[in-house]
């Protein structure tokens, strides 16, 4: 299993760091994240050390996919039944601050708009229209 000494959630994992887990097994551990955008925003992550969805690689599909069940059942016992999202932000234009790949679950809410460029979403009449 890799490990970064340096990485928050690698401690999280060592248990150095306190978390408030909600599901773990040999490969995968989901805790509530410190500072919740939603009534319910847990973070799913693999307990070996990857840096991000852009680390991601062919022997890394089994696990990706394990990331994603467990999103499903974590929602299913949470009994999110109206909806829920998931959310992996990838470096500094994705907003990634902790460099260790993490799935967010989201829900217990209607949820807002996201990963709109908020000067995209301004223009009224779209790109073709010209300057008048
Ligand atoms: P991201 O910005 O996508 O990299 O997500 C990192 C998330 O980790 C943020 O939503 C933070 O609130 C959360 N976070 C940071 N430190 C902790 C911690 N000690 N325990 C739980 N969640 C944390
Ligand atoms: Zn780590």
């Amino acid at each position: 299993m890799n490990t970064n000494p340096n990485c928050l959630f690698c401690k999280i994992v060592a248990g150095t760091v306190p978390s408030e887990k909600v599901y773990e097994d040999e490969q995968v551990l989901a805790f509530r994240d410190i500072n919740p955008a939603a009534p319910v925003h847990i973070l799913i992550i693999p307990k070996s050390h990857i840096d991000g969805a852009d680390a991601l690689c062919h022997e890394h599909s089994e696990l990706a996919a394990k990331l994603i069940l467990t999103a499903t059942k974590i929602a299913f016992e949470l009994q999110l039944t109206e909806g829920w999202r998931l959310v992996t932000n990838v470096l500094t234009h994705g907003g990634q601050t902790v460099r260790h790949l993490h799935i967010h679950l989201l829900g217990g809410a209607q949820l807002g708009d996201f990963g709109v460029v908020k000067e995209f979403r301004r223009r009224p009449c779209g790109n073709n229209l010209g300057d008048f």
